[in-house]
């Protein structure tokens, strides 16, 4: 059973979103039929439950990787960070 994070009460609903955008260090990434949103009846929180966004990250900065195009700085960034690899690893 879920319960609110915020105020602690049962009264919550769980839905999942056919799609939801989140913005991984500026690479927007579409969640498809895995995002949770909890809402609260009781104090009308709402929360988005992304499954193992460690995994999708790197998943991402691999689907990434993949485009034949130049990767921009602010990409490259996000797959250091994604990978946790150094620039010297990087290149
Ligand atoms: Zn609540």
């Amino acid at each position: 059973m879920v319960n609110c994070g915020e105020c602690g009460s049962h009264k919550v609903k769980e839905a999942v979103l056919p799609a939801y955008d989140i913005d991984l260090r500026g690479i927007i990434v579409r969640l498809v039929d895995c995002v949770t949103q909890v809402s609260c009846d009781a104090c009308g929180e709402d929360t988005i439950e992304i499954p193992d966004l460690d995994g999708l990250s790197k998943t991402a900065a691999m689907a990434r990787a993949l485009v034949p195009f130049r990767l921009t700085g602010k990409e490259v960034r996000f797959m250091r960070f994604a990978l946790d690899m150094t620039g010297r690893e990087f290149a």
